[in-house]
């Protein structure tokens, strides 16, 4: 066996990726292959042009535990998509004069390119874009199938709109009130948008959320983000009014509901509008929900507040005054609350902004307050902040919406035979206008329903529309994806994914997909999804950032993975990163852990191919491996233990407790020689031997963090180059303890 004292990452890295790819060792298994079906699911990258350290360390967890569960016989898929439509895609193609479809190709390419660089096991083949018809012509389809199941509805909104540009503009492009490209004053108009109806299933996943919990499987910081987003309150809701007129208000103060002094309206409340009669308190109201409100309606300070001039009778006969403020939706969602000044700091904000109430004297000190007041009429009631959300823009960049608009009969959807609606593939975003409502040959078609000439709505998807539904093409071969994107066979066989592995500002998407899944639960396609999760489980990390700041190029402290691999090479910038953090700690980005990870592999290259070289000239003499039996046997308890605690650190998913052991390991391997050493001068035949298994234990577990390096120590340490044989993740830790019977001459 020839020495190998040089570690040389580049050289290792190549040869391993190539002899992977050869043999298609990421492809998802076939139907009937033995194993649990797992599902990894990592996130979807936007078409940015770069991997950046967020992507790096999403995908070296994921990679992880993909690699250990194939390890562990498990048939595993580890796929996913690019989330190709959308703002930054479109902003960039602006900035570059070329078509975005061509920029997001452009992209893509590029970051494949890293990814596989970075040697993460993903089935490539299955790999897809959002921006392609084949793939957002399902985007159409679920529109479509969710407004026919009335989960997806058109009503006002409030958008920003340029007069110079004559263009809506997203949130991002409006700096302090100014148009991002002409600089002019931007103003907020009211136009029809496209609602998706997540109400009907807020109770199911809260329920749900107990489920996940219990399952194990859902990290805190996931769960966490499900229920902040969800928002839920609990209180007691009571009917008021008995003059004519009723209301049911909704407080979190039980106790406290008799000292309620006026009834707070959200201005989404369905019977606003009734409430709202004074002709300048429903003026007030109309600027109030084209204000723009959304963007500070937590303070109670500041808030927008519209006193109707209106009462209506409380619990004990007194008269309250019904005011509006979007607060309500911030706080509970679209209801009627109860203002509670006495007990509650923010009412009393508001209180003390209205004329017609009167605000309480403060609570004197500790444990003083009012005396209970309880309402006996008063049940039980629960509130949720999460709501309908918008899902159109005027945006260029997007999937088409199926519809048509027609004067005769409205908006009409696409057949489902004439999807998809495609997006034009020369379209090229000025940043004025809307470009697809100047393509004639886009916008006019004849009405499905009456044939008359109508036009197409010009509005497209935004891109959380498209992610509601990504996580379910890797699931399907791409050669069935046009027929079968929702009723293929092995939907069944992977879904739901055993694991997403994502960032924590996912929350959001996972909350709407978990949404989705239920409603495609109950229309059909997803029946067999009885709780209607998409995730069994879900790790979240937090992000990486530098310096104790977040990575910005103004900052001028961004980390580039590239630099890094060329640098150290793929498996040290892997190691890094998954060893610097826990997953639910933010990483903040230094290069003391790629020097410690580089030091860590270098040093575990040269010892095992020294000891390696040495091995052969070892004599065997029975009576000193008899003397050293008791060490032996100490160091495969030392590799049992090991062993035990490295497999339940990733089956967790704790990835840096998992290589913190293993570093462990290692140094009680060098221990072992040493002792050996001092005890008898020099190792047996019996010692070496143990202590060569201890290193094949020791790169078999790291096999799934930095493969490259881990395969090829496996193969010069003489285990097959196969992928079974080296991707098998050890049930026990084999250390012979006893001489071998015949040692080699
Ligand atoms: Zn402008
Ligand atoms: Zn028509």
């Amino acid at each position: 066996m020839s020495a190998k004292p040089n570690y040389d990452p580049q050289a290792i890295e190549a040869a391993r990726q190539e002899s992977w790819e050869g043999r298609g060792d990421f492809a998802a298994p076939q139907l009937g292959d033995g194993g649990e079906r797992v599902y990894v699911k990592p996130s979807s990258p936007f078409t940015s042009g770069n991997l950046h350290m967020g992507h790096v360390r999403d995908y070296s967890i994921g990679d992880s535990y993909a690699r250990f569960r194939r390890g562990r016989g498990d048939s595993v898929l580890f796929g996913f998509g690019f989330d190709a439509f959308g703002l930054p895609a479109e902003l960039a193609a602006i900035e570059r004069q070329v078509p975005p479809a061509e920029w997001v190709e452009e992209c893509g390419e590029r970051m494949l390119g890293q990814m596989k660089r970075l040697g993460f096991s993903f089935d490539y083949d299955r790999i897809f874009y959002s921006s392609d018809e084949r793939q957002y012509r399902w985007s159409q389809w679920l529109f479509i199938t969710l407004l026919e199941h009335d989960l997806i509805y058109r009503a006002d909104a409030t958008v920003d709109w340029c007069d110079t540009c004559q263009t809506t503009l997203a949130s991002i492009q409006v700096e302090d009130g100014r148009c991002w490209r002409c600089h002019n004053e931007v103003r907020l108009i009211r136009r029809p948008t496209w609602f998706l109806r997540i109400t009907p299933y807020l109770e199911e996943n809260d329920r749900n959320i107990e489920l996940l919990e219990q399952s194990g499987r859902w990290d805190e910081l996931s769960l966490a983000t499900q229920r902040y987003i969800l928002g839920r309150s609990d209180g007691v809701e009571l009917d008021l009014g008995g003059d004519g007129r009723s209301l049911t208000a909704f407080t979190t103060h039980p106790r406290f509901a008799g000292l309620a002094s006026f009834v707070l309206l959200s201005p989404r409340h369905p019977e606003v509008d009734a409430w709202a009669t004074d002709p300048a308190a429903r003026e007030e109201l109309e600027r109030m929900r084209s204000g723009g409100w959304d963007r500070s309606a937590r303070d109670a300070r500041s808030v927008p507040l519209v006193d109707t001039g209106n009462s209506i009778a409380g619990p004990g006969g007194e008269q309250l005054p019904v005011v509006v403020s979007p607060i309500v939706d911030a706080r509970y969602g679209p209801t009627a609350a109860l203002g509670i000044p006495a007990v509650d700091a923010a009412d009393r904000d508001l209180a003390e902004r209205l004329d017609r109430v009167e605000v309480p004297a403060a609570p004197e000190g500790e444990g003083e307050g009012p005396a209970p007041a309880p309402v006996e009429s008063a049940g039980e009631a629960t509130r949720y902040r999460a709501n309908d959300f918008s899902i159109s823009r005027q945006r260029a960049w997007g999937c088409p919406i199926p519809i048509v608009l027609c004067e005769e009969c409205g908006p009409v959807p696409v057949p489902e035979e004439d999807l998809p609606v495609v997006l034009p593939r020369d379209l090229q975003p000025t940043g004025e206008g809307n470009p697809l409502a100047e393509r004639p040959d886009f916008v006019d078609v004849e009405c499905p329903k009456c044939g008359a000439g109508a036009r197409r709505e010009t509005d497209t998807l935004d891109c959380h529309f498209d992610a509601l539904w990504l996580w379910v093409p890797a699931a399907v071969p791409p050669e069935d994806r046009d027929e079968q994107m929702f009723t293929h066979p092995e939907l069944r066989e992977w879904l739901p994914s055993e694991r997403l592995v994502a960032g924590n500002d996912s929350g959001g998407f996972v909350f709407d997909q978990r949404v989705v899944t239920k409603a495609l639960r109950d229309i059909g396609p997803f029946e067999f999804m009885g709780e209607g999760e998409p995730f069994a489980g879900c790790l979240f990390h937090e992000m990486v950032i530098a310096d104790g700041r977040k990575m910005s190029k103004h900052l001028g402290n961004v980390v580039n993975p590239d630099e890094l691999v060329a640098q150290h090479g793929a498996d040290t910038v892997r190691m890094a990163v998954l060893y610097a953090a826990g997953p639910a700690k933010t990483l903040n980005w230094s290069d003391g852990a790629v020097r410690f990870a580089s030091r860590f592999l270098r040093s575990l290259w040269i010892y095992s191919h020294d000891r390696l070289a040495t091995f052969d000239g070892l004599a065997h003499d029975p009576e000193a491996a008899a003397d050293t039996e008791h060490m032996r046997d100490r160091l495969r308890k030392w590799c049992e233990n090991g062993l035990a605690r490295i497999t339940e650190d990733v089956e967790q998913l704790q990835v840096h407790k998992a290589i913190r052991n293993i570093t462990r390991l290692f140094e009680r391997i060098q221990d072992f020689e040493k002792r050996v050493a001092q005890r008898r001068g020099q190792l047996d035949r019996a010692d070496a031997e143990a202590q060569l298994a201890a290193l094949v234990l020791l790169a078999r577990t790291l096999v799934p963090f930095v493969p490259h390096i881990a395969e090829e120590l496996l193969v010069d340490l003489g285990v097959e180059d196969s992928a079974e044989a080296l991707e098998r993740w050890p049930e026990e830790a084999e250390i012979p303890v006893s001489p071998s019977p015949s040692p080699a001459p």
